[in-house]
């Protein structure tokens, strides 16, 4: 019997490999760090355009919680990220 995928990323904590389970990509959600937002020009256009279905379809509350989410986990994770 085949042993279960792990992540296998070297941690930065321990040095050790990493013994998350490892999903289609082969390395877990730690891996690489947290989003920190569309990079493309055409990535930015993109998340504009989902914003304003969004709103369109009167789903301000939700838009308005994920933003604040997001907006909150960027400044809570990292002091290197700088706003764009
Ligand atoms: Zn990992």
């Amino acid at each position: 019997m085949r042993l279960k995928r792990r992540c296998g990323a070297h941690t930065r904590s321990t040095g050790k490999a990493c013994q998350a389970k490892a999903p289609a990509n082969g390395r877990c959600r730690n891996y690489g760090g947290l989003y920190t937002g569309p990079r493309t020009e055409a990535g930015k256009r993109a998340i504009g355009i989902a914003a304003r279905s969004r709103l369109a379809a009167g789903d301000q509350a939700k838009l308005l919680a994920g933003f604040r989410a997001w907006l909150e986990r960027r400044r809570t994770v990292s002091s290197k990220v700088a706003l764009p």
